[in-house]
């Protein structure tokens, strides 16, 4: 006997009464353990998930294969780490706690504690990781609602000491090998968190549509163009370079006009008399109905070397550089297309240049070796030595810059602009550019080291050689991944690792002295303890994060002096990056395997398998891995990486909470279901966006989830009824549903079949890593059983039938299905297949099972053709019927078809199966065959007979229905005095107890 189903079964209910049981009953951990001594291993490493905020629904699509793959795997038998991962240090955290505590600025922090700089730090440094600490625990919860196995007591953390230090090993030997050093660089910047913001951070998301004020400035010129040609003097009225910008802020900053030599440029003159130079094509665009004349049009390359005099040259800052800097200071240079792309469809085509103040400004002036004029500090205020500008903030007051520029005749024209600007990716500021000091890792050159034997050829190489012939060796699904990867390893500029101004993060062990210049790296805490000169006794027994890690001291390697630890932190993917060498450990747990045992580290590296969002990965923590894992062994940090796109709400737009789209986690799994949740992840192509909500939900789970649910209903409700025997046994801890001396029909054998090819399929998708081809594959199989296995099988159960082995063949094999369909189906939907799997046989979890071994001689390729044909042959009656108008309940003595079908190919057993479904006693199809071939003859009058009896079981049934009944519940009924030949036969297909004949229908308890 099964526990019965109930008609209106609360799913949700269902899935939090399996989540305390797989708790409480300690079955997740039975499942963690269940494959320890197996020595087939599969090694998955979790993208760390950042612990900032509540998990959602966008977190729960990567999360579900991170589940899905290693329940598969736990199935097949392989042992696994199943370690979860939680991103802990960085900004985005300071950020919210600086929220939290309503604090503005740097000066806040350092003061939180009045007075004392250090306890200010070291308090707020805690709030981090209490913060930290917080939403690990929320998203842990959050992860077990959605049905996610893992050790989620031994989490790794990426501010643990094992991660913090083994980033040290890795800094180590990047300085080893030569490719650590400090750089002045104009940086993007961050004003209101005070520090730079790599490459690698910068998305396309964090750009933000704005407003700004943008200006065509005139900038005169100091020779004229026209008086170089023709040699005259000064009767000639001034020439100017027009020239456009959308970052007025950084005008003082301006040392050079950029053009493209091959364009043609145009010296104007306008209605006032004034004459400007621009781009021939862009003449039309931006003066308009101002143009007088046209003087004259020369290319470009003829104006190169012109001087010209800027707004701001009387300022100190400025004429300082233009006293040390006179060949190429304010000159007009060419530019270098691949870092400067000049265009033709906004500007003037003459560009505005300062080197301190952009990314291709500041990479063009390195190229051609102008110099820079910093003009703004870390909060974005103008510098000292900029007059009436300096300490005011060039940022915040836009019109500072424009009113001047105004007053004193540099403007030609002031106006609104509307374009995609970035932003910081945490707190949303505006970035600027500004000079600063940072510390990279060089990407393009060889190696100080000398390796020697096998490793030798390596010597020549660059990091950036090193780390793209690692990515070739790693398989990218999809496979545009791998391009996607190079595109960015070959246009990487060297990676910008620290942060300043910060205060939670990696502390960088750079120690850098004051006095000499020379900086060493330290490697691990050991070699700190061993270096240390002053400070370790206050240290010790603290994490390797500010402010404690700073009282250690060392000695400077060349001079002898005292030295500290520089100020900066790192960058957060530093943290991310280096988890294949830091979180492998025993039982996930202590000191890194790397460190202590290497050989039980290289069982798990590199890992098979990792997954995560595509877009940004790429610059991220993809690109992290490969860096580091380069560095460190030269070796690819994980064999294969499943990406895929971005979740957005049903409208297609991103989800938003404003605009009504965005699903709380917490909300959407109760409110779907996780199983559902998991289905719709699933069954998604990874390599497109998906659209995620709750009508999208609904579809899914219509025509999947209820499908496969009622099912099973159908069985439970009718095998407990008929109370068949089942073969059922577990042999070596595998179970397995016998189906020997059972009188299978034809459509069990068919059934059958398409069973055993969807076990091998998913399985085979699965180990492809296609979710997807599984998933639909499972929709279509389930599809089948429900619309014509068990559809063509009422007949054969409870009152429909008296024939007990055609039943207990029946019950046999939708339990052999079943059974083997929840084991197939728990890593996708945990919860029902639990629920399915658990009543089925009573045992103790479905997921502490193994991959079903399915009879492969089942599979009869010939037979399931077959009856794709015939289901063809039935379309095409049904369509035959609809056209003559004749419902499928009134039987029809012979109904001829014409079809593309060859019959002929359809074996002799298939064909009651059609007769049945058309409800009609003969078959002529494409005329020449016939089927049974002796036509069965019926007269008019019983044919009416029949339908009409069918008719009113039809309609009892349905009233059964409407009054609730369980299908063995006995009615009494009065029916039309016509059917009294048929009473007993009405007796047993609607379980009456008790029958009468009257004038019309009556259904009673
Ligand atoms: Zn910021
Ligand atoms: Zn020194």
């Amino acid at each position: 006997m099964f526990k019965p189903v109930q008609a209106n079964h609360n799913f949700i209910e269902m899935e939090h009464k399996w989540l305390r049981y797989w708790y409480e009953e300690g079955i997740v951990d039975k499942y963690l353990h269940k494959n320890d001594n197996s020595d087939k291993y599969f090694s998955f490493l979790d993208g760390p998930i950042t612990a900032n905020n509540p998990m959602g629904v966008h977190h729960a699509w990567g999360r579900t294969y991170k589940d899905l793959w290693p329940k598969f795997y736990n199935l097949l038998g392989f042992r696994q780490r199943f370690q979860n991962g939680f991103d802990c240090q960085g900004l985005w955290v300071e950020v919210e706690v600086e929220k939290e505590l309503g604090l503005k600025s740097k000066k806040d922090i350092e003061n939180l504690v009045s007075g004392d700089r250090f306890a200010s730090i070291a308090k707020f440094v805690d709030l981090c990781k209490k913060r930290v600490y917080r939403f690990s625990k929320i998203q842990t919860e959050q992860s077990k609602r959605l049905g996610y196995f893992a050790d989620w007591q031994h989490s790794y953390y990426t501010m643990s000491d094992e991660n913090n230090y083994m980033i040290w090993t890795f800094l180590k030997k990047c300085y080893e090998n030569g490719w650590i050093y400090k750089g002045q660089e104009s940086v993007p910047w961050c004003p209101r968190c005070q520090t730079a913001i790599s490459q690698h951070e910068i998305l396309t998301e964090d750009y933000k549509e704005v407003v700004h004020e943008a200006i065509y400035i005139k900038f005169k010129l100091k020779t004229q163009m026209s008086n170089v040609k023709t040699k005259e003097k000064d009767n000639k009225p001034d020439e100017y370079l027009l020239v456009w910008t959308t970052t007025p802020w950084t005008i003082p900053a301006n040392i050079a006009i950029t053009l493209d030599e091959d364009f043609d440029y145009s010296l104007v003159e306008v209605k006032s008399g004034e004459r400007y130079w621009l781009a021939t094509n862009l003449v039309k665009n931006v003066l308009g109905d101002d143009v007088k004349q046209i003087v004259k049009t020369v290319k470009g390359k003829e104006l190169i070397g012109l001087k010209y005099e800027g707004p701001f040259d009387h300022l100190p800052a400025v004429s300082k550089v233009a006293k040390e800097y006179p060949h190429n200071f304010h000159t007009v240079v060419a530019t270098d297309k691949k870092i400067l792309p000049i265009s033709l469809e906004e500007g003037t085509g003459l560009v505005h240049t300062a080197v301190s103040a952009g990314t291709e400004d500041y990479k063009l002036g390195k190229k051609l070796g102008l110099p820079m004029i910093p003009v703004i500090d870390d909060e974005a205020n103008y510098l000292d030595g900029l007059g009436e500008f300096s300490f005011k903030n060039a940022k915040k007051n836009p019109r500072l810059i424009l009113d001047y520029m105004e007053k004193n005749g540099f403007a030609y024209k002031i106006h609104n602009y509307k374009h995609r600007y970035p932003a910081c990716w945490r707190c949303k500021t505006e970035l600027v550019w500004k000079v600063a000091e940072e510390w990279y890792i060089a990407m393009d050159k060889p190696s100080n080291l000398k390796l020697k034997t096998q490793m030798s050829k390596l010597n020549k190489m660059t990091l950036r050689e090193r780390m793209i012939a690692v990515a070739k060796r790693i398989k990218w699904m999809p496979e545009f991944g791998l391009q996607r990867e190079l595109d960015w390893l070959k246009n990487m500029d060297d990676w910008l690792i620290s942060k300043k101004n910060r205060y939670w993060g990696l502390s960088l062990p750079i120690y850098e002295c004051k006095h000499c210049g020379h900086f060493t790296v330290i490697g691990s805490k050991e070699e700190l303890k061993e270096k240390a000169v002053e400070g370790w006794d206050k240290f010790e027994g603290h994490s390797p994060h500010k402010p404690y890690i700073d009282l250690v001291k060392i000695k400077c390697e060349k001079c002898g002096k005292v030295v500290f630890r520089i100020e900066d932190v790192g960058n957060p993917w530093l943290d991310a990056g280096i988890v294949p060498y830091s979180t492998i450990t025993e039982n996930n747990q202590g000191e890194p395997l790397y460190k202590i045992d290497k050989e039980k580290w290289q069982k798990w590296f590199p890992a098979d398998f990792i997954t995560e969002s595509f877009p940004g990965q790429f610059k991220n923590w993809f690109y992290a891995l490969i860096a580091m894992s380069t560095v460190m062994e030269n070796e690819p940090p994980f064999k294969r990486v499943l990406g895929f796109g971005t979740l957005l709400g049903e409208d297609g737009r991103p989800m938003h909470k404003s605009w009504g789209n965005a699903i709380e986690f917490n909300e959407g799994a109760d409110k779907i279901g996780v199983d559902v949740m998991r289905w719709m992840y699933a069954r998604q192509n990874p390599s497109e966006n998906m659209l995620f909500g709750y009508k999208k939900a609904d579809e899914v789970r219509r025509q999947f989830y209820l499908i496969l649910w009622n099912v099973y209903k159908f069985f439970i409700d009718y095998v407990n009824l008929d109370k068949p025997k089942f073969n059922f046994q577990v042999r070596e801890g595998k179970t397995k549903v016998s189906l020997k001396n059972l009188k299978l029909n034809i459509l069990d054998k068919w059934i059958l079949s398409r069973f055993v090819f969807l076990v091998e399929f998913v399985e085979q998708s699965l180990k492809n890593f296609d979710a997807r081809g599984a998933a639909l594959e499972i929709e279509r199989f389930v599809s089948d059983l429900s619309t014509w296995y068990i559809r063509q099988s009422r007949g054969r159960v409870w009152v429909n039938s008296n024939d007990k082995d055609d039943k207990e063949a029946f019950y046999n094999t939708i339990y052999y299905i079943l059974v083997n369909l929840s084991i197939i189906l728990s890593p996708f939907i945990p919860f029902v297949s639990e629920e399915m799997y658990k009543n089925l046989t009573d045992r103790e979890s479905v997921h502490l099972e193994f991959w079903p071994e399915v009879e492969k001689e089942f599979y009869d390729k010939n037979l399931e053709e077959e009856m794709e044909k015939a289901r063809r042959i039935v379309e095409s009656g049904h369509a035959k019927r609809k056209s003559l108008g004749v419902k499928v309940r009134m039987p029809l003595s012979t109904l001829t078809i014409e079809t593309e079908v060859n019959p002929k190919l359809i074996r002799e057993e298939i064909w009651p199966i059609i007769l049945s479904e058309l409800n009609v006693k003969n078959i002529v199809v494409n005329q020449d065959f016939r089927y049974p071939k002796t036509e069965v003859k019926v007269s008019e009058e019983e044919l009416k007979k029949e339908g009409e009896l069918r008719e009113l079981i039809r309609r009892i049934q349905a009233k059964r229905k409407e009054m609730g009944l369980k299908p063995n519940q006995p009615i009494r009924v009065t029916v039309p005095k016509e059917f009294q030949p048929f009473k007993e036969e009405i007796k047993r297909k609607v379980v009456a107890s008790n029958i009468t004949f009257g004038e019309s229908l009556i259904v009673e308890i």
